[in-house]
């Protein structure tokens, strides 16, 4: 199991001081007053974007290979869309807008209609970058085209290629082009179906809730419960439906491993991935949310627990978001963004630290896994990028295309 991740061997919390008497650079860096920290942050940050970009060769392509947000061109223009709210660099801004274009000509047709994997996430970003360019016939050409979507016969109900990676790009929309752009009536059926689906498969008196992804009833936030809970609580739900929802995320807690982390799928009794994707930090996020939407304490302190494992086993042999220490650390930004406790900031910045300080090395010898499409936004560098530049402003961070 210990060769999935490093140790951590960085103090619990570190009290932030002007002077340091630390011996190795990763340690100076912790003990940094956190302005400073996220100012090398920023630096590192804007470089590796400036990498990402050069690197993918989309800058003068008209069409993208791979349109997605999880390993190709439309990953890119979300971190361009990033850079440009920390540079307010109009040059970002115009360059996000072309990335889009050539993956709206590569994702047409496409059966795929997810945020993260498909069509919806290259329409709702469009949109999102036309209203900041101020563009009303580009914005509406994104709606029409987002509202042309359809939803193909026996979609799944999951986060990547199912309906609840749908249901959140209209979330998306909503909050950034504004309420109502998306109306429920696109949506409710939608969500209705989700429910539906759900209760099918629930063992009844257990879990009221439950889904299947190719033959398997994942817990996980990419394929499963975890995510799907997410995107629902962004719904209009009936109260029937909310306590569907509350009911599933109990039954998630209480059948978790005594380790606070959580099985990947049901009945797995395998305890050993820590990812965003599976296991327990995709589900913090979820309980974050839970704790918010439900006022109820049993979702805090099981977000608690999971960000300890976390802590402890989450500095994984992988840079991105999706299954590397950059998802990981936004853990900690959650809860830190949920209670003010600077423990949280000083946990986001120590996994933030260790890579500025030790990734590029432990990449270049071989001991990280630089990603199977090592620039990407889920896999690889561009994630990376996008934890650097949220750094700089932890109060508005975000997960990519998880947290709105
Ligand atoms: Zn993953």
């Amino acid at each position: 199991m210990a060769d999935r991740f490093f140790p951590n061997d960085m103090p619990d919390f570190v009290q932030e001081t002007e002077i340091t008497a630390s011996d190795s650079t990763l340690h100076k860096l912790l003990s940094l007053p956190y302005p400073k920290a996220a100012e090398r942050l920023l630096r590192a940050g804007l470089d590796l974007s400036e990498t990402v970009v050069k690197e993918t060769g989309i800058r003068y392509a008209s069409h993208a290979k791979d349109p997605t947000l999880y390993t190709g061109a439309l990953g890119t223009a979300f971190l361009l869309l990033k850079k440009y709210r920390v540079t307010n660099s109009r040059s970002d801004l115009d360059l996000c807008r072309d990335i889009v274009k050539a993956c709206d000509s590569a994702s047409r047709g496409s059966r795929h209609v997810t945020f993260i994997c498909g069509r919806a996430g290259v329409c709702a970003l469009g949109a999102v970058v036309a209203k900041q360019l101020g563009d009303r016939k580009l914005l509406d050409y994104y709606l029409r085209s987002f509202k042309e979507i359809t939803l193909p016969i026996g979609v799944p109900n999951e986060l990547l290629y199912g309906r609840a990676g749908y249901l959140w790009a209209c979330s998306f929309l909503n909050k950034h082009i504004g309420v109502g752009t998306i109306p429920s009536t696109y949506t409710d059926s939608i969500v209705k179906e989700v429910i539906r689906e759900g209760r099918k498969l629930s063992n009844k008196g257990s879990c009221p809730l439950m889904y299947e992804w190719h033959g398997k009833k994942y817990w996980g936030a990419a394929h499963g419960l975890a995510g799907i809970m997410h995107v629902l609580m962004d719904m209009e739900l009936k109260p029937e439906e909310r306590e569907y929802v509350k009911g599933t995320l109990l039954y998630m807690i209480k059948n978790r491993f005594p380790s606070g982390n959580y099985p990947s799928s049901e009945n797995s009794e395998t305890d050993r991935l820590v990812h965003w994707c599976h296991g327990a930090p995709g589900i913090t996020l979820t309980l974050v949310k839970a704790a918010q939407v439900f006022g109820d304490e049993r979702f805090f302190k099981a977000a608690v627990d999971a960000a300890e494992v976390v802590w402890n086993r989450g500095l994984l042999r992988r840079v991105g978001i999706c299954h590397g220490i950059s998802g990981n650390a936004y853990v900690f930004l959650s809860l830190y963004r949920l209670t003010g406790n600077a423990e949280y900031l000083y946990r986001a910045k120590a996994f933030a630290c260790f890579l500025l300080d030790r990734a590029h090395q432990l990449v270049s010898t071989g001991q990280m896994h630089g990603g199977d499409n090592p620039l990407s936004l889920f896999e690889g560098q561009g994630g990376m990028a996008y934890l650097f530049l949220d750094m700089t402003s932890p109060t508005e961070s975000r997960f990519p295309a998880y947290e709105l």
